[in-house]
């Protein structure tokens, strides 16, 4: 899955238009000054967007999706059909809030080698943080070279987050992806060493801020004097910070030697209830008709069970499951269906075209506690 919505690159009129670039004296370009920026449409990265239009500078926005975003896992799980024109969508809201044209870029796919191993490890749950971010800067770095851009910014905020905006963390990401020196990040330029854009005069370093800490008190004071209203609010996060997915992340990964996973498992690991009934073999529940209906349209090549007489969940039964493990599998279907009170219930499994049919007793609770993962 692999989307380029691109919305022309539209020069900014500004006060701040160059036509002769120098550094240390020496004239190395010509032309306007021009940012490639990483925006997510959050108050911080409209803020950045509004410091340096200020200065006329030139900005392309990317807005990339890591595929991570609880929104982007919903859509995919309920509604696919509508994640193409979402993300065209946001590509055009952004533009319009940060009056700059910005591009959507879907780097799903390529994220996942990132997220089995990151150099850097993980944070409190399986959000590797600062791998995340070198890797969307080198992503930036390639398209500053393309557009011919001067250099990137961002709308981080020095102490705002514990893994990846410490200064240590600032430093290394920016050495990491390759963009040393040409990493502007405006709200707390200040209290960074100077990048070259801004020695270099191409960004007036006296217009930047020093905002620092989790407080959004400064960056609210000053979208209000800069007359800013109209700001993205989280779309629900990023679900490798959120404790189940991790749990169900490392129960997956963890399964398998060498370590792997697939775009279409992070989706499965957003929804349903799962369960491990062993090494080998794995359940997923559906809990409504939308994850049901989602595991049969895209799960169908694995056995999956529901219930015969009675409404019930889709049971997918992932893995090498003996006969004992199905009989397993059933009985849990049954003991989340209409029927979990009745002495036998009858299910069936289907896989590639055949049919089983097994009478269960709907599984306790206590049996299914131990599976749950
Ligand atoms: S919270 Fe998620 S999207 Fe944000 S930097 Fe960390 S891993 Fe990347």
């Amino acid at each position: 899955m692999k989307t380029d919505l691109r919305v022309p690159f539209v020069p900014v009129s500004g006060p701040r238009s160059r036509d002769v670039i120098t550094v240390q004296g020496q004239t190395v370009m010509e032309g306007r000054i021009k940012a490639i920026g990483l925006v997510s449409g959050g108050l911080d990265s409209t803020l950045a967007v509004a410091v340096l239009k200020r200065q006329g500078i030139e900005m392309l926005g990317i807005h990339f999706l890591n595929g991570f975003s609880s929104g982007m896992l919903q859509r995919l799980a309920l509604a696919r059909d509508e994640e193409r024109e979402r993300q065209a969508q946001t590509a055009q809201e952004l533009s319009e809030i940060l009056g700059i044209p910005v591009e959507v870029i879907d780097v799903s796919e390529e994220y996942l080698g990132l997220l089995l191993a990151p150099r850097h490890g993980y944070g409190a749950n399986v959000n590797p943080c600062i791998d995340c971010r070198i890797f969307m800067l080198k992503k930036a770095k390639v398209r500053m070279e393309r557009e011919g851009a001067h250099f990137i910014f961002t709308g981080e905020v020095l102490g705002q987050r514990p893994m990846s905006q410490h200064r240590q963390a600032m430093e290394l990401v920016e050495r990491r992806s390759g963009l040393k020196d040409l990493l502007v990040r405006p709200l707390c330029a200040k209290l960074l060493k100077p990048s070259l854009p801004e020695r270099e005069g191409w960004v007036r370093r006296e217009e930047l801020l020093d905002i620092q800490g989790r407080s959004r008190r400064r960056q609210i004071e000053l979208a209000a004097g800069l007359g800013i209203t109209d700001y993205a609010q989280p779309a629900g996060g990023c679900t490798l910070t959120d404790d189940n997915y991790a749990r169900r992340f490392r129960d997956l990964v963890g399964s398998r030697e060498p370590p792997s996973v697939t775009r279409e498992e992070t989706v499965l690991l957003s929804i349903g209830r799962h369960l491990r009934i062993n090494r080998n073999v794995k359940i997923v529940v559906g809990r409504d008709k939308g994850e049901n209906m989602y595991l049969e349209r895209y799960w169908s090549d694995s056995p999956l069970a529901t219930t015969i007489d009675y409404p019930g969940p889709t049971t997918l039964i992932q893995g090498d499951p003996s006969g004992e493990d199905i009989v397993l599998a059933a009985s849990i279907t049954a003991r989340y269906s209409d029927a979990k009170r009745q002495p036998q219930v009858r299910v069936v499994v289907r896989k590639d075209g055949t049919e089983e049919i097994l009478t269960v007793i709907p599984a306790g609770d206590d049996e299914i506690g131990r599976y749950r993962i």
